[in-house]
Parts: structure tokens; sequence; C-alpha cells
């Protein structure tokens, strides 16, 4: 089935009793035994929890196989998987990185012996040369946040296959709807959850899905020791938001592209990164491997007196941080989103002080840019 009926039908079939057409929200912490040494199959929520069961088989169809695995944050799934690793492996990762996951390689992961390498990632060359004996995961955005480049995911996860490397995608602004990691090779899907496939900017969650099944149930016995999983009311929110993915990235990449393309005609502004846009550097690729450009854009300013008067003089559109919900946000990367990144790298990657990252939303597309025009005068 296509990935918007799969969607839309996520918990259908789950309430075989009153035949509820939404998952019934388990909310309970333990659950219980039919007699000794017996089990309905669920014994405690931490290790299982028919809810968040629901959501993880649900990321797991829309993925196209594999199985799923939900978590209260994307950061807690990042974490997750990288107790795949032990002291003294090395990863190489996109180098213009979300901010939090940086934060929590350098800060937190570096301090238990694993390294990190961090490379252009739409470069395969430079991929290939940053490998090294130890390394053994490559950790790439599929789109990256905020510059929009995009990565040949089918080229890198043929490097690591042929390198025994595990090829680890974040698919976070692009979702199994518009790219599809496992087709094009990987081994693993993340995903910030909060962000397009919840997509109402009500929940935080993270996703994973795991191709292998040997690999899935190291990443199970993760998930129930450390415990970091989404709650009952948290997984029915995010099925309930991942039921409308289709519609809401159609409208939303369609008002992207009509937004990118009024913001490249403004006389203050300087610069548009979208990948919709002809001459955007993944444009050619993404038409080639996804099925669209996201709605995510990064514009320059002219001058940086621009940035406080945008963020300020927007009404409809909210200054924010966060992305991919229905609401139309915008946030200014370098004292936001990537703060926790050193200035010298920041400042290589072009994350500077005139530029800001719109998240389009479902609104009329009249209507933002009206609002964005006002916001100028
Ligand atoms: C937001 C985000 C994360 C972190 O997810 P949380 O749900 O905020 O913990 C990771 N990767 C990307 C690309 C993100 O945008």
């Amino acid at each position: 089935m296509n990935i918007a009926t799969q969607a839309a039908q996520i918990g259908l079939e789950w309430d075989t009793r009153t035949g509820a057409v939404t998952v019934p929200i388990y909310q309970t912490a333990t659950f219980r035994h039919p007699g000794l040494g017996q089990s309905t199959g669920y014994d405690y929520s931490r290790s299982g929890n028919p809810t968040r069961q629901a959501l993880e088989e649900g990321i797991a169809r829309l993925e196209g196989g594999g199985r799923g695995f939900a978590y209260a944050s994307g950061m807690a799934a990042i974490a997750n998987l990288l107790l795949l690793f032990k002291q003294g492996d090395h990863l190489i990762v996109t180098e213009d990185l979300y901010g939090g996951t940086y934060r929590l390689f350098e800060k937190v992961f570096g301090q238990y012996g694993l390294t990190f390498t961090y490379v252009d990632t739409t470069d395969a060359a430079a991929v290939e040369a940053a490998i090294r004996p130890e390394t053994r995961g490559l950790f790439v955005e599929s789109l990256t946040n905020p510059l929009l480049k995009a990565a040949d995911i089918g080229a890198l996860a043929a490097l690591c296959r042929e390198r025994g490397i595990l090829c680890i995608v974040d698919n976070t602004f692009l979702t199994p709807y518009l790219l599809r990691p496992f087709e094009l090779g990987a081994d693993i899907t993340v995903y910030s959850a909060t962000k397009y496939l919840a997509g109402h900017n009500d929940t935080v969650c993270g996703l994973v899905v795991v191709k292998d099944p040997a690999l899935a149930e190291r990443v199970y016995f993760h998930q129930n020791s450390v415990g970091a999983v989404l709650g009952p009311q948290d997984s029915w929110l995010a099925i309930r938001g991942m039921k409308t993915l289709s519609v809401r990235l159609d409208r939303q990449q369609e008002n992207a592209q009509r937004l990118a393309e009024w913001l490249v005609k403004q006389p203050q502004i300087t610069r548009v990164h979208y990948p919709g846009l002809p001459g955007h550097p993944g444009h050619d690729l993404l038409q080639r491997q996804a099925r669209g450009f996201g709605a995510m854009i990064a514009f320059e300013v002219a001058d940086p007196s621009l940035v406080e008067q945008l963020l300020l003089k927007t009404q409809l559109i909210s200054f924010a941080e966060s992305l991919g919900g229905v609401e139309t946000l915008i946030t200014f990367p370098e004292v936001q989103t990537h703060a926790d990144i050193e200035p010298a790298i920041r400042a290589r990657l072009g994350i500077n002080n005139v530029l800001l990252r719109l998240s389009v939303g479902i609104e009329d597309a009249g209507d933002l840019i009206a609002d964005l025009a006002q916001a100028f005068e």
C-alpha cells in the first residue's frame, strides 16, 4: 500500500474487542498475568505497552520494513543508538548537524571514549577519506539543519556496506513520505518525531527503525535497559499526528515552494537556501532520490538589524524553536538551535548573524507572504 494509506490506518486493527477505530491509550504501568509463568505478551510498560507498540509498528510500516522503537524524545532515540558502539569506536557525522546531536556526541559520548569526525556528507569522497580502521558508524542527516544540504544516501549506504560501517540516517527533515532510506540501503533510521511525523507542535518524541532483526534485538535490549520510552498518551498523539502526514507535507511543500520563490525576489534578502529552487546544490539529487524538497527554508538578510525586525514584527509567523508542525515558525539558528556549536565552526558552516530559518506550516501561502512583507516594511 501507498505510505499515505498506511499512515492513515495506523492503529486501526488494534482493538478487536470493541472495534475502536483508534488505538486505545493503555495508561497502565503493569499488566496482570493469566497464570504462573504466563504473560499476555505485556508485563510492564517500559518493556512494552500496546499504544506504544501500535506507534512502533506504524513507523516500521511507513519505513517499509524493520522494527520500530519509540522514545521520549529525538535525543533519547539518538542516545539509545549510540549504545550500539563501544569505547574506541569512531563515527563519521554530518558537519552541519542538529545542535543537540552535536552536544550529545561531543559533551556526553565523547567522555565514554567514542570519537567523532564531522564532514560534509554531501561529498561521498570526503566521507570515504574520513574512514579509519576503527570507524564503525556513519551518522548522516538526509537534509541538514539549517542549511538544507542534501546527502546522497544511496552512495553513502553503498560505501558503508562495502566497508562494514553501520549507516544511520537522521531523516527528520524529509520523513519516510519524502525519502526512503531503507530502499537506498541504509541500516537504521532515526526521527525527531516531534517535528513532521507528529506534526502539531504538541508533543516531544523520537522514533527509530532498524532493518536487521538481530541488530533490532540489540536496540530493544538498550531501549528496555535504559528506559527512555515514550508514554502511552504521547504515543497516541504521535499516531494521531502521523495519520495526516501526507496531506500536511504536500501542503507544507507547496507553501514552501511559493515562499522560497517570493523570498528570492526581495531586495532585503541576499540568499535563499531551499532545495526546491533549481540553483540549490541538492535540487537534482532530491529530484532523483526523494519525493519532494521538504518545507524548511533558510535565508540571509542584507543587514543584521533586519533579523530582529523580522523576528519581532511577524505576526502570523511565530518566533519559536522547533519545526515541522502545522504552524509556521521562524528561528535565528545562530543564537537558538545552534548556540552549542563553537563559533568558529558555525562561521565555517555559514550559520551567521544574518541567517534565519523558516519552518513552513499549512496556513494559506498568501497570508504567510503578506506577513513577511509587512514585517519587512
Ligand atoms: C529536533 C531534532 C532532533 C532532536 O529531537 P528532539 O525530539 O528535540 O529531542 C534531532 N535531529 C534533528 C534533525 C532535529 O531536527
